[in-house]
């Protein structure tokens, strides 16, 4: 089952009240960092403890509450901080599900970094998943389920976090972000691959070397003046083939937005004509073929000397 993406809590409730009693006792929550799976965890463990009579979790009853602010005690999180999760949490965790909740409707085990469970720990978890008892539920949180193995991911319901919208993620970033210029918003969304928590980190994170250099290209490329373009271009060819690629694949998606009609701020490139977008666009696309082709970085900087020179 596909999960699509959610700005906010509303239409991530409306999905879980849908699901009401009927929430499955084992969820293998999958997507990239930033892709809001903490977030669609704690829902699921709160609308799972929830003591309201309407749609769950209400988000005001003293176990959403306490879910809500990571203090329900039948809310357990099993991780480590070794760089896989060890049989021996496992194990505790599984003799631990024999006892009764607190408090609770049910007892549910979130494990963050599923993932990063070894074969016999994912065997021991299975041995439990077999035959859980009635009140406990289980969350697995993994960057892909291909971690895991076939026979866990067959007692579970994966859900996969997608992306948003274009347009849903740029209204999601301007309420959390009131007051930042759009254009940091655009292009905090460009490197985000459209999640939500990847674009809110991204924006408090500064630029790479490789960004500030597509940007300084693309400013150049604007700028109209030949000297100015070629003096960021040529010390390229120092760069390796893999650096080269991400530079010119962040620039290709700078050319990409600009060329977008429907977009709404304004960069160096909207200086730019669309004939001299699309012919950039195009140099940049010959680059690219170039190093994939295995050629060298200098070969790729000859080749926009030549395509892309303004
Ligand atoms: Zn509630």
């Amino acid at each position: 089952m596909r999960f699509p993406g959610f700005c906010g809590n509303e239409a991530l409730k409306m999905r879980l009240s849908a699901a009401g009693d009927r929430l499955s006792h084992c969820y293998i929550l999958e997507g990239p960092a930033g892709s809001g799976k903490k977030t669609l965890a704690g829902l699921l463990a709160a609308a799972m403890e929830c003591e309201g009579a309407g749609d769950r979790p209400c988000g005001t009853c003293s176990a959403c509450r306490k879910a809500m602010k990571h203090e329900h005690p039948d809310i357990i999180t099993v991780d480590s901080d070794k760089a896989t999760i060890p049989i021996r949490l496992i194990r505790e965790m599984q003799a631990d599900a024999y006892i009764k909740p607190n408090e609770g409707r049910r007892k549910v085990y979130l494990i963050p970094r599923a993932g990063d469970m070894q074969g016999p720990a994912q065997n021991a978890l299975l041995k439990l998943l077999e035959e859980p008892p009635s009140y406990c539920a289980f969350l697995l949180l993994t960057d892909t389920s291909e971690k895991l193995l076939e026979t866990v991911r067959s007692r579970a319901v994966t859900l996969t976090m997608s992306p948003l919208s274009r347009q849903q993620l740029s209204a999601a970033l301007r309420e959390r972000e009131p007051g930042t210029p759009p254009e940091e918003l655009d292009r905090a969304m460009d490197r985000s691959d459209g999640y939500l928590g990847a674009a809110l980190t991204l924006l408090h994170t500064p630029d790479t070397e490789l960004e500030q250099k597509a940007q300084a290209l693309a400013d150049g490329f604007a700028s109209g003046d030949e000297l100015a373009f070629l003096s960021v271009l040529m010390p390229l060819e120092k760069l390796s083939r893999t650096d080269f690629l991400q530079l010119l694949t962040i620039l290709q998606r700078s050319f990409v937005r600009a060329l977008d009609p429907g977009r709404e701020t304004v960069s160096s490139l909207s200086r730019c004509s669309r004939q001299q977008l699309f012919d950039g666009a195009r140099a940049i696309d010959g680059a690219i073929s170039l190093l994939q082709a295995n050629g060298s970085s200098g070969h790729a900087v000859g080749h926009l000397m030549a395509a892309m020179r303004p």
